[in-house]
């Protein structure tokens, strides 16, 4: 893989994130199969290299062995071991080369810039050296989903997870009625939602308090699926785009309008691009920070690991432009409700101050922002 000129500190440090490297030359040997099984497998292998804790340096055994990791074979093994000696895979180059998906292969390789391996988040979060927030900064998650749309956990189990992970809030976010697709709620839905979330709220008094929130789709026009009165039923609006995502045209008027209504509160994974697949949204993005500034909208980093969007460098677009931050996991289970790590690893590498993040606030004060938003 070509290595981008290193312009700054931080894509110094970035090139040591051999897991992500090592993933992405997986990922192009998958879509050189002509097999279907042997495609899943090298994929499975991709998703096991970017989800170990450790670089894969730290697991070379004597005789040319890693260590165990559940998904890897031993043909993703010699791949690995190219990328650990080399930088580059030959026998992955030799595939694409001869594969006729080769220029599909080049276009999924520059859709994968600035995405961080979870070994590489590990990293950042351990190292002093970056600014920016720590997990003990972080007070509370604000997009998740429950099994109300299209995620697992019920209420109950959020807020235990959460209260596990050491956070004194969460919003429970599920998707509005306009996503049919991702179980979107009906309004009647949302209304029994926001019973059972009081109830819950009763048996944590004092030390854990769910957000009434809901992650509303922005259409083609900028314009929410909810109305002003429904919006209004809510603590936490986010609004993010879900459709007319692989599209090459300008949308800035499209994202200026979501920001512009005066019901959100957080522009959600704001591009929608995701890893190797799409690149999302292609808006002015300094216009859009800028509007949203005004608009007293924060901007979010989403952490699920395929989306981390916005990620580390455009996030430090948004801090130069005066933005508030949302740092959060767009958790579908428990398990993922760590994702909220990789979004607090790329406002560590964009040096974010605590103060500029509104899941690093109090409370009360969250509270007191969500109700004057602008
Ligand atoms: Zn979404």
């Amino acid at each position: 893989m070509a290595a981008e000129p290193a312009s700054s500190n931080h894509d110094l440090r970035r090139f040591a994130d051999v897991n992500a490297v090592a993933a992405g030359f997986l990922r192009d040997l998958a879509y050189a199969q002509t097999s279907e099984s042997r495609m899943f497998g090298y994929k499975r292998a991709a998703a096991a290299v970017l989800a170990i804790d450790r670089p894969l340096t730290a697991l070379v055994e004597p005789g040319r062995r890693l260590s165990k990791i559940p998904g890897i074979g031993p043909a993703s093994e010699r791949v690995i071991f190219e990328v650990l000696e080399s930088g580059t895979s030959a026998t992955v180059e030799r595939a694409v080369a001869a594969s006729d998906r080769a220029a599909d292969i080049a276009r999924r390789r520059t859709l994968r810039q600035h995405f961080l391996s979870r070994a590489e988040v590990v990293r950042i979060l351990n190292d002093p050296l970056f600014g920016g927030p720590s997990l003990r900064d972080y007070q509370g998650d604000l997009q998740m989903h429950s099994e109300w749309s299209d995620g697992t956990p019920s209420l109950g189990d959020i807020a235990s997870a959460c209260l596990a992970r050491g956070y004194t809030y969460a919003a429970v976010t599920d998707h509005s009625h306009g996503l049919k697709i991702a179980g979107g709620m009906s309004m009647a839905e949302a209304a029994a939602q926001h019973e059972a979330i009081t109830g819950v709220n009763a048996e944590y008094t004092g030390r854990f308090r769910l957000i009434r929130g809901i992650e509303a789709n922005i259409g083609a026009d900028g314009r929410l699926d909810l109305s002003d009165d429904e919006a209004a039923c809510f603590e936490l609006v986010l609004a993010a785009p879900h459709s007319k995502l692989r599209r090459s045209d300008d949308q800035t008027d499209r994202m200026l309008a979501a920001v512009a209504n005066p019901h959100v509160h957080v522009l959600a994974h704001p591009r929608g691009r995701i890893s190797g697949s799409r690149a999302g949204v292609v808006a002015d993005w300094d216009r859009v920070f800028a509007a949203a500034v005004r608009h007293g909208v924060a901007i979010e980093i989403d952490g699920d690991p395929s989306r981390q969007d916005l990620d580390f460098s455009l996030a430090a677009r948004a801090l130069a432009a005066g933005c508030v931050f949302a740092l959060d996991s767009d958790a579908h289970a428990v398990p993922q409700l760590r994702f909220a790590e990789t979004a607090v690893a790329h406002a560590r590498l964009a040096e974010i101050p605590p103060e500029r993040i509104v899941n690093c606030w109090p409370l009360e004060r969250l509270l007191e922002w969500l109700r004057r938003p602008a």
